[in-house]
């Protein structure tokens, strides 16, 4: 299927659900993210900084662009402009210099922020505790802030094709999603998002409640590390 197909498959899968998709382009060229938008995609996702500031550069300016890898605190700045979303917000640190730099770009919105939780039991992944992402909301630095606005949570489940564990690392981020929704959240309507579920398992995501997909090769095709 084409690209644009791709996306008017995910349009029809979506919309009798409040689940939107993120297409999440990396090591794809501009070319291959122009076909997407075109398809009337505005919603994008990058992982890494460099990546993401070369095709914001180079593509339309009203697309939405979420930052979905790892983020140093020292390259907050080169995207604390544009930025919709960050995603994978895993330190209070972080949040004080995406706070910082948003103040000091004198944004009219404030940047959109979610906290990464780890839901899966690679060592390898990012991410908070539950309990780590409450401590870092009971802050006075964390209340002090005025230039970022935390939207929801967001969580990478285990590589593998095991339903059950997919299952219940999904319903452990809703849970934390829950939870945090009320002690901190509640009567606020910006904190509403689940971003989980991939190429491999967004249905199952969906099903666990998931109101954002983050989807790559299930829409630009299988990726080419070696082009870069
Ligand atoms: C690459 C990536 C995705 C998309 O992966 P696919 O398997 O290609 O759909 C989703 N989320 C994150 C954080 C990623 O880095």
């Amino acid at each position: 299927m084409s690209i644009q197909e791709n996306i008017l498959y995910f349009d029809e899968q979506l919309r009798p659900t409040p689940c939107r998709l993120v297409a999440v382009t990396k090591t794809h060229p501009v070319e291959v993210i122009k076909e997407a938008y075109d398809a009337g995609h505005r919603l994008f996702g990058e992982n890494k900084v460099q990546e993401l500031v070369d095709k914001y550069a180079l593509l339309p300016h009203d697309i939405a662009w979420h930052l979905i890898g790892h983020l140093q605190t020292n390259k907050v700045k080169y995207i604390a402009e544009f930025i919709d979303t960050i995603q994978s917000v895993d330190s209070l640190k972080l949040l004080v210099e995406i706070n910082k730099r948003a103040e000091m770009y004198g944004r009219t919105l404030p940047i959109n922020c979610m906290l990464q939780i780890n839901i899966a039991d690679e060592v390898t992944k990012y991410g908070m505790t539950c309990e780590e992402a409450e401590a870092l909301l009971q802050t006075e630095e964390y209340r002090q802030m005025q230039y970022i606005r935390i939207t929801g949570v967001m969580g990478i489940a285990t590589n593998t094709d095991e339903e059950q564990k997919l299952r219940q690392e999904f319903q452990q981020l809703r849970h934390c999603f829950n939870r945090l929704k009320e002690t901190f959240f509640m009567g606020n309507d910006d904190f509403k998002e689940i971003s989980m579920g991939m190429t491999s398992d967004w249905r199952i995501a969906l099903e666990e409640g998931s109101t954002m997909i983050r989807v790559g090769s299930g829409i630009f095709g299988a990726r080419d590390y070696s082009r870069k």
